[in-house]
C-alpha cells in the first residue's frame, strides 16, 4: 500500500536526518529530540491563564459576527466560566472539547489560534467550512485544572500550577460511592479526572445506579467502581453484544461533565474532536540503527471502534482493545479512522521534519471518557489528538511546534469533512502508524 510506504520512508529517512548529532553529550540539545536541555524548571508563562482566555474569546466575539460565544457552566472549585464557542452555519455538525485535563493545555491555545482563523480568514477553504459546518468548541474544559493557583488551587495570587484534576472534593451523599477509576482521594487537593467521569446512560444522575452495579473495592474509604449491565446502559447496541456488562462507567457529577454533556447534546454532532497531552514517546525504529536516538512523536492520533475493526486478522493492537465500543455504528467507526488517518496524511506536506512523526495511541474502551462515552449518544465519529509532553513534566517549551501541529491537524480535518474528502482517506491507514514507545525523561530522574 502507497500509503503504509509513505509512513515508512518518512520516519527512516527523518531518522538518518538525526545520525548526524547522535554522539552529542547527553545533555545537549538535539533538534528534534529525544531531550531537551533540563526541563525540570517548568514554566507556564506561555499559557493564557482563564481570565486571558475568556478575554480573546470575548474580543473575537465583538468582532466577528460569525463567532457566538457562551458561558455553558462554571468550574467546580473556582468558579470560573466554562466557554463555549459556535461558528458556521453548515448542517455538518462538530463538537470539540479540550483541556478536560488541566495541565494539557495546548488545545485551549489551538482553538484561540483557529477561531482567529474561522473568524477573520478569508478564501474558499474557510468559505467552505462555515458554509458546510456548524462547529461547536469548549476551549478548556477543565478551568480548575487549567488554572490551579495557590495551596488549594483556588487562590488570585500565588504559584501558577497545573494539573490533571479538578478541586472537586468529594462529599456524603454526591454518590453512593467514591468512584475509583475517576475520583483521586489522596492529592493534597482531591479531585476528579473528569475524562473518566461522563456518563455513557443518558439522562443519568449520581443516585440513579442499582447498588449491585457497584464493585466496592473499600466499604470503609466508600470506593468502589461502576459496571453497568449492557441492558441497562440504554443504548442501541450497533455492532455486535459482545459485553455483559460494561466497566469503569462515570457518574457525571461535575459541572464540567455536565456542562459538556449538555453542550454536545444541544449540538448533537456528526463529529467529535478532543485534544490531550501524553507523556514522551519515541517514534519507534526512528534511529539510524546504530548510536543515534530514535525521534520523539511530536503527536499521537486516537480513533474509537467496536467489534468489527476490533477482530480484523494481521492488526497490531498493542494495547487492551477487548471488543471495543460496540455502541458506535460501523459507519461511525468507520469515520472514526478516516479522521485519524487524515492527520499524518496532513503532516506529511511538511516533509521530514518533526510535524511529520505522527504516531498512533492504542485503544481501548474508557466508557467515562468523553468518545466513548457520548459519541454513541449522537453515533459521532470521534478522535482524539494527544500531543507530547504534559505541561507540568514539560511547561511551555516547544509550545510552538505543539500548537502547530495541532492547528494544522484541526484546520485540516475541518476542511475535509466541509469538502467531503474526509471519505477518501483509507481508514485502515490509522492501524499503519507505529505504536509509540515510552521514553523516560532523564531529567526527572532523582
Ligand atoms: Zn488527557
Amino acid at each position: 500500500m502507497h500509503r503504509r510506504r509513505f509512513i515508512e520512508l518518512g520516519l527512516a529517512t527523518s531518522g538518518l536526518a538525526l545520525g548526524s548529532t547522535a554522539s552529542a553529550d547527553e545533555g545537549r540539545y538535539r533538534p528534534g529530540g529525544p531531550w531537551a536541555p533540563n526541563e525540570r524548571a517548568v514554566n507556564y508563562s506561555g499559557y493564557l491563564d482563564n481570565e486571558q482566555l475568556g478575554e480573546r474569546l470575548r474580543r473575537l466575539d465583538e468582532r466577528s459576527n460569525r463567532i457566538e460565544l457562551e458561558q455553558i457552566g462554571e468550574s467546580a472549585g473556582r468558579g470560573d466560566p466554562i466557554w463555549e464557542v459556535t461558528v458556521g452555519d453548515g448542517d455538518e455538525r462538530v463538537h470539540v472539547i479540550n483541556q478536560i485535563h488541566g495541565n494539557e493545555p495546548t488545545g485551549a491555545e489551538a482553538m484561540v489560534k483557529i477561531l482567529q482563523r474561522l473568524a477573520g480568514g478569508s478564501g474558499p477553504e474557510i468559505e467552505q467550512i462555515l458554509d458546510e459546518l456548524t462547529i461547536t468548541i469548549v476551549p478548556r474544559a477543565n478551568p480548575d485544572g487549567a488554572n490551579f493557583v495557590g495551596e488549594d488551587g483556588l487562590e488570585d495570587d500565588g504559584e501558577f500550577r497545573q494539573r490533571r484534576y479538578n478541586t472537586t472534593e468529594w462529599e456524603e451523599g454526591d454518590s453512593r460511592y467514591k468512584n475509583a477509576n475517576s475520583y483521586e482521594d489522596d492529592l493534597d487537593v482531591p479531585g476528579y479526572d473528569l475524562n473518566r467521569g461522563f456518563s455513557i446512560i443518558p439522562g443519568f444522575s449520581p443516585g440513579d445506579e442499582d447498588e449491585d452495579w457497584w464493585n466496592v473495592e473499600d466499604e470503609e474509604a466508600k470506593l468502589g467502581n461502576l459496571n453497568v449491565p449492557v441492558d441497562e446502559v440504554g443504548l442501541e447496541l450497533r455492532d455486535g453484544n459482545p459485553y455483559d456488562e460494561i466497566w469503569n462507567a462515570g457518574l457525571n457529577l461535575n459541572p464540567e461533565t455536565q456542562a459538556i454533556t449538555d453542550s454536545f447534546l444541544e449540538s448533537d454532532p456528526d463529529w467529535a474532536l478532543t485534544h490531550h497531552h501524553q507523556g514522551p514517546t519515541a517514534v519507534p525504529e526512528s534511529s539510524d540503527g546504530n548510536s543515534g536516538p530514535q525521534q520523539q512523536s511530536i503527536m499521537s492520533v486516537m480513533a474509537p471502534y467496536g467489534p468489527t475493526y476490533a477482530n480484523l486478522e494481521g492488526v497490531d493492537y498493542a494495547d487492551f482493545v477487548g471488543e471495543g465500543n460496540p455502541f458506535l455504528s460501523v459507519d461511525a467507526q468507520t469515520r472514526s479512522l478516516e479522521l485519524a488517518g487524515l492527520v499524518p496524511e496532513q503532516m506529511d506536506q511538511f516533509g521530514r521534519s518533526r510535524l511529520d512523526t505522527i504516531t498512533r495511541y492504542a485503544y481501548g474502551p474508557l466508557w467515562g471518557s468523553y468518545l466513548d462515552a457520548l459519541c454513541p449518544q449522537t453515533d459521532a465519529a470521534g478522535a482524539l489528538y494527544e500531543v507530547s509532553h504534559q505541561s507540568d513534566d514539560r511547561g511551555h517549551k516547544a509550545l510552538g511546534t505543539m500548537v502547530k501541529v495541532s492547528v494544522e491537524g484541526i484546520m485540516a480535518t475541518f476542511e475535509r469533512i466541509a469538502d467531503g474528502s474526509i471519505q477518501d482517506v483509507d481508514e485502515m491507514s490509522y492501524f499503519d502508524l507505529p505504536i509509540p514507545e515510552d521514553i523516560d525523561n532523564p531529567h526527572n530522574e532523582r
